[in-house]
């Protein structure tokens, strides 16, 4: 099939190449002229694990291209993918300014019946706008139709998350429109639910939220573990073996971040309220998630006391592992945190230094977790890269000024650490120092 995907950022970028390496005819569009400078000269715009090799091998092959040019992919397309951002606004609402920048492009470059995917995540509703849009602002009355085909990869594995999704969400006006995606999507053999256009957008808010709840569910049970002389790695052990409940999102630590939970949770909340309805439940899942970087930023300040010109190495700047993405990042919070209180901040991040380097300009960039503890009071782990749980941790001891950790991700044994020399703080644990 023909196609095109609108917006080439995580996921545009991400589904092009798919659709591509499954045997489609894939342009990317983007209107960022840098972006699809880079990718036209094979340069990755974003840090994803296996992404270059398939763009590489689809661009030779002929089945990828890339453009700034909407008009033209659109014509070429029978299906046109929107997958451009919906940042917040300052009110919790979802931006839709792009969605409907497209849509607009779309209508005057339709010129024979196409289906328009959204896969942009976007408030219950935001199908109609785009038809509205389209519909009004068409030269020609053209046929088409629009589906929401709402995404769920997850940055740091997003390639096998396309491959392999959970389930695969078709909202679309009839089966028949439905049947055009399901044969997009066919040679994945994955579970497909077909359903109507306000209950797939609805579903991907509702599956976020929840995700959102059950961090925030498991970082207030360790705060009351914290309180109460419990250990939370056990108590998520015994609850996670009830199926009913599973050990996946109920890791405590320094809450949810990135470009998707933050404002997907405030984004319903504020559709709820548009609706009438006040979502108290979801409203509490955001408040204990916006403590939590505060949380640990006074632990660190209570233990380092007083902290004018102490060194924190801070291990982790993305918001999560396998990540060049610093958006909504809780080392942002954290490192603003200990710069106010006076600390000097010493930073290491695998993929995201560039990019943190925009938004924190005052911090000492280093190259390795080693050079970042070099004569450091603290190390405080921000994020849970693999790498760090396999550092070498008595060669990171001997370099310390003092040998003490901060582990916002409770990526260590706290007996391991007692036993290697540290004084060592997690989450939900009790803390414990050196033999
Ligand atoms: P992104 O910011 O990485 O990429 C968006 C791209 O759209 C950018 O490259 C931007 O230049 C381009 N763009 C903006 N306006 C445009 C226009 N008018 N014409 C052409 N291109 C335009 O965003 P993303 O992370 O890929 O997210 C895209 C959407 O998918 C969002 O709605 C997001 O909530 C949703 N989503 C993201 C993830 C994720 O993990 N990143 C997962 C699921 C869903």
């Amino acid at each position: 099939m023909n196609i095109s995907v609108v917006g080439t950022g995580y996921v545009g970028l991400v589904t092009g190449a798919v659709f591509a390496d499954l045997g489609n005819d894939a342009v990317c569009v983007d209107k960022d002229p840098a972006k699809i400078e880079m990718l036209r000269a094979g340069q990755m715009p974003i840090y994803e694990p296996g992404l270059e090799e398939l763009v590489h091998r689809n661009v030779a092959d002929g089945r990828l291209s890339f453009t700034t040019e909407l008009e033209p992919a659109v014509r070429r397309s029978d299906i046109v993918f929107i997958a451009v951002g919906t940042p917040p606004k300052a009110s919790g609402e979802s931006d839709l300014s792009a969605v409907e920048e497209v849509a607009l492009g779309i209508a005057r470059a339709i010129d024979r019946y196409k289906v328009i995917v959204n896969k942009s995540t976007v408030p219950v509703g935001t199908g109609d706008l785009v038809r509205d849009i389209i519909q009004r602002n068409r030269r020609r009355p053209i046929d088409f139709d629009v589906v929401s085909n709402p995404e769920f990869l997850r940055e740091g594995s997003a390639i096998e998350d396309t491959l392999r999704p959970d389930r695969i969400v078709i909202g679309a006006p009839s089966q028949q429109v439905a049947m055009t995606l399901l044969e997009l999507y066919a040679p994945l053999e994955r579970p497909m639910i077909i359903t109507d256009v306000h209950s797939a957008e609805m579903i991907k808010y509702a599956s976020n939220a929840f995700l959102a709840m059950k961090i925030s569910f498991i970082n207030a049970i360790a705060n009351l573990c914290e309180l109460a002389s419990a250990d939370v790695t056990q108590v998520v052990k015994g609850m996670g073996l009830d199926p009913r409940i599973g050990r996946d999102f109920l890791q405590p630590g320094l809450g949810y971040g990135g470009s998707c939970f933050p404002k997907d949770t405030d984004s319903l909340i504020q559709t709820a309220a548009s609706l009438g309805y006040d979502f108290r439940l979801l409203r509490a899942a955001v408040e204990v998630n916006r403590e939590r970087a505060q949380r640990f930023v006074a632990l660190i300040r209570k233990i380092l006391d007083p902290v004018e010109d102490r060194v924190v190495a801070v291990l982790g700047l993305a918001f999560k592992a396998k990540t060049d993405d610093m958006r909504e990042a809780r080392s942002v919070e954290v490192i603003q945190g200990l710069l106010e209180a006076g600390a000097r901040v010493r930073a290491y991040d695998p993929a995201a230094m560039a990019n943190a380097k925009a938004v924190l300009p005052a911090v000492e960039y280093c190259q390795s977790s080693y050079d970042a503890a070099d004569g450091a009071d603290a190390v405080a782990i921000v994020t849970e890269w693999n790498e760090f749980k396999l550092l070498n941790l008595e060669r990171l001891r001997g370099l310390m000024r003092r040998p003490l950790v901060f582990d916002g991700r409770n990526i260590y044994e706290p007996e391991r650490m007692r036993r290697l020399g540290f004084e060592y703080h997690s989450i939900g644990r009790r803390p414990v120092f050196p033999a």
